[in-house]
């Protein structure tokens, strides 16, 4: 590593922050807290100087690639530009000073601010009823398939099979299992949308919801959705919309119109809140009148004398999340709400498909797009003609850091093979989407003539190719101090 770990850079006796005297009687620790809890030697903490601990982590944070210092095309993630106002507003005191257990009535403006973020994204998506329990998009599926158990349980049936597409993302057949439920699943057609005759004959009264993204994970819309929706419910289904590509639809297209009956929305994709790397997220669902009673307690509710957290629902699944900590992710997807209006909104939408067109026409002179057809927000190239000089799209991807470029979502969806799936998003410039697919023209070059730069690829990074595999499986997460 070229930066050293912190610990690495400390000497003894060297500080980095300046206390006033103790005005106050010094006691000792003893008086606090029981003898045997203790140390009995100081934590071995770094000690370093005020400039080392500066330079050290503006070092890292230079050394990592974000929206802001680039382009970051990661498909079915919608990494747009965070509006720094969303910043300011979730750094103000009084949202910060939150404690999860202050009492409801002096925590009135947090609660103002949550109940009406559930109010636009009802009025955005038509759902009748939201919840902001869920703490990512995944937690938001588990959670809508839990209260799709809770409406089929009360019908006399919990019934036993989930259908989702095959483009699906990873979660989706994820949290149906960890629902109690089998997944099972319905092919797509040659256009890559869903493949009606496979959907009938995977349907039946067993059948407790089918899962849909729509736009699709290739970035299509699923133009039968309504007779999708027909279908399901005539067995007596529910249509569950995985809401991660929201971003093609907002201002446009209300889900709770195609048919939909419960869907999760990604704060931290479509409203334009920084994530990454596992940080926070918010993953609200939204339901028809009908499945309300079922939504997680707490329910925020206005009354008379105020916003207050109601536990009074009967038929609720219950808790989902022990805290709103959260609650920030919250105030910058309202405050990039209220700043787009409805039709800034609806601009972007139409920016988001306008960019993804222009870039898909663009980077299919580099590489084939599969299913290739108007999109929505995003698409899908293929690899597969790169397999011949002996290069992979993990090379194409691996060389792009080279150019300075986030890479595109690789390997996914499943069905299409050797992918790279590409959102720009509206926030984009023209110039950047021309860059982009000059440089994937320059790397599909580069393979034909010197597969090995892109083997090596990256080159100019701080760190060269990592074992993702290992990384994972055995995490290296402690300092261990030497003796
Ligand atoms: C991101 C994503 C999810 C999961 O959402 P998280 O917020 O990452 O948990 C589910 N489905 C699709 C299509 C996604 O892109």
């Amino acid at each position: 590593m070229p930066e050293k770990l912190i610990y690495e850079l400390s000497k003894a006796g060297r500080r980095g922050y300046t206390l006033p005297a103790l005005d106050v009687p010094a006691r000792p620790l003893e008086s606090f807290l029981p003898k045997e809890q203790l140390r009995r030697r100081p934590a071995p903490l770094p000690e370093v100087s005020e400039n080392e601990v500066i330079r050290h982590f503006v070092r890292l944070s230079e050394m990592n690639y974000s929206v802001d210092t680039g382009f970051y095309p990661l498909g079915s993630c919608t990494m747009k530009y965070n509006p720094k106002i969303n910043e300011d507003m979730s750094s103000l005191p009084g949202f910060t000073g939150l404690h999860p257990l202050q009492p409801d009535e002096t925590v009135q403006g947090a609660l103002a601010l949550m109940y009406e973020l559930q109010q636009y994204l009802g009025a955005i998506s038509g759902f009748d009823a939201v919840t902001l329990q869920p703490a990512a998009g995944a937690h938001g599926e588990f959670t809508g398939i839990l209260i799709a158990r809770a409406y089929h349980e009360k019908q006399g049936n919990p019934r036993r099979v989930v259908l989702v597409p095959d483009s699906a993302h990873g979660t989706n057949p994820a949290s149906v299992t960890l629902s109690g439920y089998v997944a099972k699943t319905v092919k797509s057609n040659e256009q890559g949308t869903i493949d009606l005759e496979d959907l009938r004959r995977n349907l039946n009264e067993e059948v407790a919801v089918f899962m849909v993204t729509n736009p699709n994970t290739l970035g299509l819309f699923e133009k039968d959705i309504v007779e999708v929706a027909r279908l399901v419910h005539e067995v007596g289904a529910l249509m569950y919309m995985d809401g991660a590509n929201l971003n093609a639809l907002m201002g446009r297209v209300r889900p709770a119109d195609l048919g939909f009956d419960i869907m999760h929305f990604n704060l931290h994709k479509t409203f334009s809140t920084p994530h990454g790397g596992g940080g926070p997220g918010s993953g609200p669902v939204g339901v028809k009148a009908f499945l309300e009673p079922f939504l997680p307690v707490p329910r925020i509710v206005k009354t008379e004398e105020g916003y207050r957290l109601s536990w009074d629902h009967p038929d609720s699944i219950g808790k989902i999340h022990s805290f709103y900590g959260n609650f920030l992710v919250m105030v910058r997807a309202y405050t990039y709400i209220r700043m787009m209006g409805p039709e800034g909104l609806k601009q972007v939408t139409e920016d988001a498909v306008l960019n993804a067109n222009y870039l898909r026409v663009l980077a299919s002179r580099a590489l084939p797009v599969a299913y290739n057809q108007l999109c929505m927000h995003e698409f899908v190239l293929t690899g597969k003609p790169l397999k011949q000089y002996g290069v992979r799209t993990l090379d194409v991807a691996k060389r792009l850091l080279d150019y300075g470029f986030h890479a595109p979502t690789v390997y996914f969806p499943l069905i299409v093979p050797e992918a790279l799936m590409v959102e720009p998003t509206e926030t984009e410039t023209r110039e950047t989407l021309e860059a982009f697919a000059e440089t994937l023209q320059k790397i599909v070059k580069e393979a034909q003539e010197n597969p090995e730069l892109l083997h090596e690829a990256p080159h100019r990074t701080p760190v060269r190719r990592l074992d993702e595999a290992r990384a994972a499986r055995f995490p290296d997460l402690r300092y261990k101090h030497p003796e």
